[in-house]
């Protein structure tokens, strides 16, 4: 075939399978047109997949003798010059999106603007009707049918119309997270999907949107760059990155940057496999950012992504460490009263199971390290004997009301009862029965004591008299001495004793031995993972994570009620204490309203 210039159909059509490769595209185009019209009403009808959409706006509608321009590629009312492009405050300023579904489409286009009559233009395909008068109120109304019809290669590239409705879905949720303002009806086949009213802010559109009761704000500005992020509590997850929205003027975003910052800022609150739920919204100099790197507009390249990185760890993660959900275990004024449980208990309960004396714990203390580290060995020790014994042990509420003085923080605030299953504190507030979990709580507090040596450079270190051995690969070996310095800062002092051992010479005095060639060797198999390239500072959580799991309270040890007691105090110490540094919780809670229902004292 010769050479020659495309027609202006072909070029419309191969400019539309890039604009809009899916139904989804097509509506967030138009939503955004309707958008940047000003439009705070929509009315959106959904049908076969979205291959048939109409949507109605109340915006400022589109003049008669513009319509036929609106269908022209590369018209535009949004920019005139290059310039424009760095201070952009529209959605849209390719001035391809109608031209593009008009080419692929049977489109009617009605509009009215605030001086003229109703007129519309239809395009059957890329052909375009002559514009005629019309019924209908200000703002624009699109009607496309039949999209990609005259495309078969695209049609078949369809999935099914349930899918192609779930992003379509998904599509418009993001647009309405991120226009509060703005009132969504959406229909699909006729029948209501969605209704959002006009909210007032982020957080009540988020409420409306994520169907999570429970959600938390922080903010923040940071230079011109303005950061805010609505999030669910770590105890409600997803189980994919779908419910993390990420939004960068107002543009519904995918962005690696700012999810591996809010990904890293909830660290140590999820499992594998959990992601959050948040919506983060940043608003920043338009110089700062180019929009116009993606035609469909969902990538975004900062100047400086370093910056971006930090704004929203800076933001987020203090919002995290103040745990707001823990807060609201116990009521506002932190009073616990109305023990309705214990009445209930004619007489207090004698323990079924003699909890060891272990007084000399004092969790508080910061010389406890090497006193407990030999108690807890013997405690294990008593751990096997006392299994298969009786597990609930409850304590009198007249010996429990005493050791309940501390008025501080959230945990402390709570009524020890007892120990459940050598394994959880049972608890209670005013308003509900909590069961913390004993292993997940000291390791939480141990986590959070050695990360805050670790910063300070402050470890308390026992240095061994006979060093330890570890045999490990030649390769692991020489990964850990790379990072010989760095864990030294954690007060782990290594060197090699032939290429195949590892000798540690002092470790932090709160790990048993047993704990330290455990992280050991997962930090070895964990190094020659990942390289020995790999950034310390990111994987310290982890370390230390490993390290305080290894060396606290195990489940199945029996707990004196000052010892319980003083482990919710440590707890309200640090900031975070409602996961264990692997991301499983700390506690459940069974709020006495639903107890209340279960034993049909209310409906
Ligand atoms: P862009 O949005 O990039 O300018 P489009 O092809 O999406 O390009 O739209 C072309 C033009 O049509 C817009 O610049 C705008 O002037 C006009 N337009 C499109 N949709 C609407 C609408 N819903 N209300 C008012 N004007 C609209
Ligand atoms: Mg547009």
């Amino acid at each position: 075939m010769a050479i020659q210039i495309l027609s202006a159909q072909v070029v419309d059509q191969i400019a539309a399978g890039e604009v809009v490769e899916r139904p989804a595209h097509l509506v967030k185009e138009l939503v955004e047109n309707a958008i940047d019209a000003g439009a705070t009403e929509l009315e959106i009808d959904l049908d076969q997949g979205g291959r048939r959409v109409q949507i109605r706006d109340n915006g400022h509608g589109i003049a008669k003798d513009e319509l036929k321009l609106a269908l022209e590629r590369h018209a535009t009312s949004k920019i005139s010059t290059s310039e424009d492009l760095y201070s952009l405050h529209s959605f849209g300023f390719r001035g391809e999106a109608l031209a593009s579904i008009a080419a692929v489409s049977r489109l009617t286009l009605i509009s009215r603007t605030a001086d003229e009559k109703p007129f519309q233009i239809k395009s059957e395909f890329g052909n375009k009707s002559d514009v005629r008068a019309a019924s209908g109120e200000i703002g624009t109304t699109l009607i496309i049918e039949e999209l990609f019809s005259n495309v078969p290669a695209r049609l078949k590239f369809l999935k099914t119309d349930s899918a192609e409705l779930g992003q379509i879905k998904n599509t418009l949720k993001a647009m309405a997270l991120s226009h509060p303002d703005v009132a969504f009806r959406v229909r699909t086949a006729g029948s209501l999907l969605f209704y959002w009213p006009k909210c007032s802010d982020l957080k009540a559109r988020a409420k409306q949107i994520l169907e999570v009761d429970e959600l938390y704000e922080c903010e923040q500005q940071i230079g011109s760059t303005k950061v805010r992020i609505i999030f669910a509590p770590p105890h409600k997850v997803a189980q994919s990155s779908r419910q993390m929205w990420l939004f960068v003027q107002k543009r519904w975003v995918q962005d690696r940057t700012i999810s591996a910052a809010v990904l890293d800022s909830f660290r140590g609150t999820l499992m594998h496999g959990e992601y959050p739920i948040v919506v983060t919204d940043i608003e920043m100099d338009p110089e700062d950012v180019d929009v116009n790197i993606h035609p469909t507009k969902s990538q975004v390249k900062f100047r400086n992504s370093s910056d971006i990185f930090r704004a929203v760890i800076h933001t987020l993660r203090p919002a995290l460490e103040k745990a707001p959900w823990v807060a609201n275990l116990v009521r506002n004024d932190g009073v616990v009263e109305n023990f309705s449980l214990q009445s209930l208990q004619p007489e207090p309960v004698a323990y079924s199971f003699e909890a060891p004396e272990f007084n000399k714990i004092q969790y508080q203390s910061k010389s406890m390290v090497h006193e407990q580290k030999a108690e807890y060995q013997s405690v294990s020790a008593n751990v096997d004997s006392s299994r298969g014994q009786p597990t609930v042990s409850v304590n009198s509420p007249q010996s429990t009301s005493s050791a309940n003085v501390h008025v501080g923080g959230h945990w402390s605030r709570l009524q020890v009862l007892g120990q459940a299953h050598l394994t959880y504190i049972l608890t209670q507030s005013d308003r509900s029965l909590i069961l913390v979990d004993q292993h997940a709580a000291h390791e939480r507090v141990a986590f959070e004591k050695l990360m805050a040596a670790f910063r300070g450079g402050e470890v308390d270190v026992q240095n061994f008299l006979l060093p330890l051995t570890i045999p490990l690969p030649a390769d692991q070996v020489d990964g850990l001495l790379l990072l010989q310095k760095d864990l030294e800062k954690l007060g782990l002092l290594i060197e090699s004793m032939g290429p195949e051992t590892l000798v540690v010479n002092a470790a932090p005095s709160i790990l048993s031995e047993k704990a330290i060639a455990k992280a050991i060797e997962l930090l070895a198999k964990e190094v020659s993972e990942n390289g020995g390239s790999l950034a310390f500072d990111r994987v310290v959580s982890d370390i230390v994570a490993t390290l305080a799991c290894h060396s606290v309270i195990r489940a199945g040890q029996a707990l004196s009620l000052s010892e319980m007691q003083s482990l919710l105090v440590e707890m309200d110490q640090y900031s975070f204490s409602s996961f264990c540094p692997h991301g499983r919780p700390v506690f459940v809670e069974y709020p006495f309203d639903r107890i209340e229902k279960e034993f049909g004292r209310t409906l």
